[in-house]
């Protein structure tokens, strides 16, 4: 095989599919194509979620503001997208509980951080327990903030939508194939695709999700990050417990200074309820099993021992989280009770069936310390993006708005017509919110 192309985005994951459809719809005479290995698009993160249209109350405004304020407009860019496509939306809304005195403060602070990125009066309210346990007698807690603008839908589905519409703009997605090597050519990049086909092209993105560190390594970017591997899993609960409350409900996490949360009892859009997630420490993005993982475990352990993850290996608190998240792996009863602390009436006997667990790919720098917010590293004909977690797929089509604005104002990538028409929105008025 023998292609050329304008530009090329390696994953084919919520974010890369979302990049493809506003780089298409701008630039009518370029080619562009999508890279995955997969058979299709949305199997790795971006199917495997929460499914969560979150508001923006849990981000920091100053340490994770790129992904607050993506969050933010993505919450009404995707009830709009989904009501053109017909793709379920639930404004179901969510209650952050507070279990002991001291998170009490946290959710003063979730209160105000949620102000500060956007949130109004009538979006999200703090909540004493007598007040909450008049609306959800179940749930158990000293106080509540309760976040009436959180939806729910189906990312998968929304991926698959964003595909159909960039390839309508002729976007091609090379499916069932993997970017093997990247060598730099006298005009872009020469990438090889399942170790035999070549194909070039003058600019790439790295939109790989838990590979996207790999890829900047090989590109001799981001040399002094690295990643931890973090597999999140779910219970699915039986049906009779489907009304037990009327919002999901998730907790102020125990280990505030870590990217995850607690697990939360989650109402998905189809009305099902499941637990979780947790985070498990894994050996590879796609370490769903046990062979993916002892395959990898040498490799992956001598690179965090050679990197800045060596110090996050023996951090004392690091040790306790992971402690906790291989306890509620290896046991049900462990993973009930984080959630039975503030909704004590379920039953584990009742909950038998496994969900569909994910992996988050954190990015660790070389003091150890994960890094919060999104990175976004600019390379020669090349622009690489890294620790895209949650709330990723809420912002994923305002922060692709974003990074080819970006792109066309530093002149990395020019666009042809940054005023066209993107389905319901025109990008220029994207960026125009996202500046404003
Ligand atoms: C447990 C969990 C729960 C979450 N819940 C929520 C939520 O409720 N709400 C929310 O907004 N966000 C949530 N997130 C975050 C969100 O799902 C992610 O931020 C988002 O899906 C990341 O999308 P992505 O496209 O970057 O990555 P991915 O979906 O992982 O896509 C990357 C793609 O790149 C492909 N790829 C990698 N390397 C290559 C290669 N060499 N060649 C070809 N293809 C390659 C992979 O196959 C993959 O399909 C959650 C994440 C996790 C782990």
């Amino acid at each position: 095989m023998k292609d050329n192309f304008d530009l090329i985005i390696i994953g084919g994951g919520i974010l890369g599919t979302s990049l493809s459809y506003f780089l298409s719809s701008l630039n009518k005479s370029k080619k562009i194509g999508v890279i995955e290995q997969e058979h299709s698009v949305a199997q790795h993160t971006s199917s495997r979620n929460t499914g969560k249209v979150h508001a923006p109350y849990l981000y920091n405004p100053e340490k994770k503001k790129l992904f607050a304020k993506t969050a933010f407009h993505g919450y009404d860019m995707w009830e709009q997208y989904c009501k053109l496509k017909n793709i379920p939306f639930k404004k179901d809304g969510v209650i952050e509980v507070a279990i002991n005195q001291k998170d009490v403060k946290v959710l003063e602070k979730y209160h105000e951080w949620g102000k500060q990125n956007g949130l109004k009066d009538n979006d999200i309210e703090l909540m004493n327990k007598e007040e909450l346990k008049k609306i959800e007698p179940e749930i158990k807690c000293e106080s509540a903030l309760y976040v009436h603008k959180d939806a729910s839908t189906d990312y998968s589905l929304c991926t698959n939508a964003i595909m159909q519409d960039s390839k309508n703009n002729n976007t091609k997605f090379l499916v069932n194939t993997r970017v093997t090597k990247i060598k730099k050519s006298e005009n872009g990049w020469i990438l090889t695709l399942n170790k035999k086909d070549e194909i070039h092209t003058k600019f790439l993105i790295n939109a790989a999700g838990g590979e996207s560190i790999n890829i900047a390594h090989e590109l001799d970017t981001a040399k002094n990050l690295t990643d931890v591997h973090f597999r999140g899993e779910y219970w699915k609960v039986p049906k009779e417990y489907n009304n037990l409350t009327k919002k999901s409900v998730y907790s102020v996490p125990e280990f505030t200074e870590y990217p995850f949360l607690d697990p939360h009892w989650i109402m998905k859009v189809d009305g099902s309820c499941e637990i979780g997630p947790n985070a498990v420490p894994v050996f590879s993005p796609y370490g769903y099993s046990k062979s993916e993982n002892i395959k990898e475990l040498i490799p992956k352990t001598l690179e965090m021992l050679r990197s800045g993850a060596r110090k996050t290996i023996f951090d004392k608190q690091f040790q306790k989280l992971v402690m906790t998240e291989i306890q509620s792996s290896m046991s049900k009863s462990t993973m009930v009770n984080r959630v039975k602390k503030f909704l004590p009436i379920i039953d584990e006997k009742k909950i038998t069936q496994k969900g569909t667990a994910g992996i988050r790919s954190s990015v660790i720098d070389q003091d150890g310390k994960f890094i919060p917010d999104v990175i976004l590293l600019q390379g020669d004909m090349s622009f690489h993006i890294l620790n895209y977690n949650s709330p990723g797929a809420t912002g994923a089509l305002p922060f692709s708005a974003h990074v080819i604005n970006q792109l066309h104002k530093t002149g990395l990538f020019e666009n042809e017509n940054m005023k066209a028409q993107c389905g319901p929105w025109k990008f220029n008025e994207i960026i125009e919110k996202l500046d404003g």
